[in-house]
């Protein structure tokens, strides 16, 4: 018979969809032998106080947070970690000696697959000015990209984070002449659904030589990936920072590292489903 949890994890947010988050941490707590559970709890706004006095009374160790709470969560914390407040959002709780904390690992997540490249970018042009946005600008500051220059279809959203964040800011209609080695979408076009065929960066766009990185990883080849490998660009799929943000989660509550490369073999096998 298996061992009941003694610890419990989850994510909230609302609606919760289809999340991989789940499979993601159960997987962890399998491969480390950890007697603890991940849930989804789907948390619509007028209950997330109630959950969050639940957080501090119920064995909870961590919890991944999504949309509509990663603003809202951090009056319900004790400490807010310096990149969570540079990107005004949270994605994790998790518990530091009796203190509850709110990091953000969506900037390490994006880091993570350039961290460790020997490419050095001149510019970056950052496509869209959400949510996920935020901590790609996050991320290109701490790796000390100086050069950034960001814009979205509702302009006034972009010019508000090119203050925020001190960077430059140009109109949708202008991102193909803005001469830029690493482009990120940032949008959700190309994702599998309504947006699968489109991009937000078409062939003639994609000059000179740099790097193409989608956030969007179901599918892992969007078209604006294939449309920058046609190009002779690099790319780089969103997996690599949904892998990196979960793996620094489970490193936050455990301790323990899941390999990269596990997480990537079992979100394709579930998006092949
Ligand atoms: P969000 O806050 O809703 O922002 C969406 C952004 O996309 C906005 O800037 C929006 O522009 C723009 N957009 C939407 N439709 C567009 C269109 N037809 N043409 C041009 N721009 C359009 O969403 P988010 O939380 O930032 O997430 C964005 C994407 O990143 C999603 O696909 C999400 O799955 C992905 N993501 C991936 C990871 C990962 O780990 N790989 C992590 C976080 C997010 P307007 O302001 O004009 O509406």
């Amino acid at each position: 018979m298996n061992a009941i949890p003694e610890k419990l994890y989850g994510i909230i947010g609302h609606p919760l969809g289809h999340t991989m988050s789940p499979a993601l941490h159960n997987s962890g707590f399998s491969m480390f032998s950890l007697p603890s559970v991940y849930m989804a709890f789907p948390t619509p706004p007028e209950k997330l106080a109630d959950f969050m006095t639940a957080f501090r009374t119920l064995p909870l160790y961590g919890a991944s947070v999504t949309i509509p709470h990663k603003e809202t969560v951090m009056e319900y914390v004790d400490r807010i970690t310096p990149r969570a407040t540079l990107v005004g959002a949270v994605n994790t709780l998790y518990w530091d000696n009796g203190v509850l904390v709110g990091d953000n690992t969506d900037v390490l997540g994006f880091m993570a697959p350039l961290i460790d490249s020997p490419a050095t970018y001149s510019r970056a042009l950052v496509l869209g000015a959400g949510g996920a946005a935020k901590a790609v600008l996050a991320g290109l500051k701490e790796l000390g990209v100086h050069n950034v220059t960001i814009c979205n279809r509702t302009a006034h959203r972009a010019a508000s984070l090119a203050v925020q964040f001190d960077v430059d800011c140009v109109d949708w209609d202008a991102r193909g002449i803005v001469e830029a080695d690493l482009v990120i979408n940032t949008t959700p076009m190309g994702m599998a659904g309504d947006h699968v065929d489109k991009t937000t960066f078409a062939e003639e766009m994609f000059t000179g030589k740099g790097t193409a990185y989608d956030l969007v990883y179901n599918p892992l080849e969007t078209v604006f990936l294939r449309t920058a490998k046609a190009a002779g660009w690099e790319t780089i799929d969103g997996l690599h920072m949904f892998a990196a943000q979960g793996a620094e989660q489970f490193r936050l509550w455990t301790g323990e590292n899941i390999p990269h490369d596990h997480i990537r073999n079992l979100v394709t096998d579930m998006l092949n489903l």
